[in-house]
């Protein structure tokens, strides 16, 4: 994280060479800032991201390099002093998204417009989720609806390069969910390459490689080999995915701190060893 080449770097550094040239002739010589020899400071991960009219700030917890958690759902918390401890016992950090529920809610255009922040991450993903949440949305014309989904495409993109997702070593989001509501095992296991489950269906976790599910199953953590395909399009797992980035996605009962503690120390235990 902290310093990496943009293209606004390479920009720097051709105003510079046109300067280098030039100077002798008109431009007064002016000493580039001391850290602007690589290129310039990116914004940090959690400088504020604009969202259509709307401001929204992540929040970041970080001990060096190390693995990524991330909580995109404002209310899911049940896990995050796991990943802290594990934060300051390994390296790495956690992004929290703010808010008090799951959802995002922005203003465009002086309109209301609501999307789930774990669907933002393709264009068919903030169609659909833009769609099922924003009544506004789905009363647009199509030209108004294309405004709308850039501006939200422009802040997922936006996020991801903030926090250099491209450059992470893996991925572990932590979810929450209600006792036996619609996120069970169960709902999984029908589109899985494999599964295993021990204790309660409302706690277990995902992941992408055959490599992970063994591990995890070794360590007697419910786990479910999602077949990609069948990864929601647009979710973070789904870029993940698509980028070749170690993911795990937890997914615990809300308040089951020990269950939630222990698969984000067994995940992390893989990408350790
Ligand atoms: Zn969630």
């Amino acid at each position: 994280m902290g310093m990496r080449p943009t293209h606004l770097a390479y920009m720097f550094s051709a105003l510079t060479l046109i300067g280098s040239a030039t100077r002798d002739h008109i431009i007064p010589h002016i000493p580039p800032p001391p850290d602007t020899v690589e290129g310039i400071p990116a914004p940090p991960c959690d400088a504020a991201l604009v969202i259509g009219d709307t401001f929204l700030q992540p929040t970041v917890y970080e001990n060096g390099p190390g693995i990524t958690y991330i909580q995109v759902h404002g209310d899911e918390t049940t896990g995050v002093p796991a990943a802290k401890r594990l934060i300051n016992q390994y390296g790495g950090r956690l992004i929290q998204f703010p808010g008090n529920d799951r959802w995002l809610d922005f203003f465009h255009n002086e309109q209301e417009y609501r999307v789930d922040p774990n669907n933002i991450f393709s264009d068919r993903g903030r169609d659909a989720t833009l769609r099922a949440w924003s009544f506004r949305y789905r009363a647009s014309p199509p030209g108004e609806q294309q405004v709308v989904r850039a501006a939200v495409a422009r802040f997922a993109t936006t996020f991801l390069e903030q926090c250099a997702f491209s450059e992470a070593s893996a991925i572990i989001a932590l979810h929450n969910n209600p006792n036996e509501g619609q996120t069970t095992f169960h709902r999984y296991q029908r589109t899985a390459r494999a599964a295993y489950r021990r204790g309660d269906v409302d706690n277990f976790t995902l992941v992408t490689t055959a490599g992970l599910f063994e591990y995890l199953r070794r360590k007697e953590v419910s786990v479910i080999h999602e077949d990609t395909e069948h990864a929601r399009h647009g979710s973070l797992s789904w870029w993940a995915a698509t980028h070749g980035i170690p993911y795990v996605n937890t997914e615990f009962q809300t308040g089951h701190l020990k269950e939630h503690a222990r698969a984000l120390e067994s995940a992390t235990e893989f990408f350790k060893e």
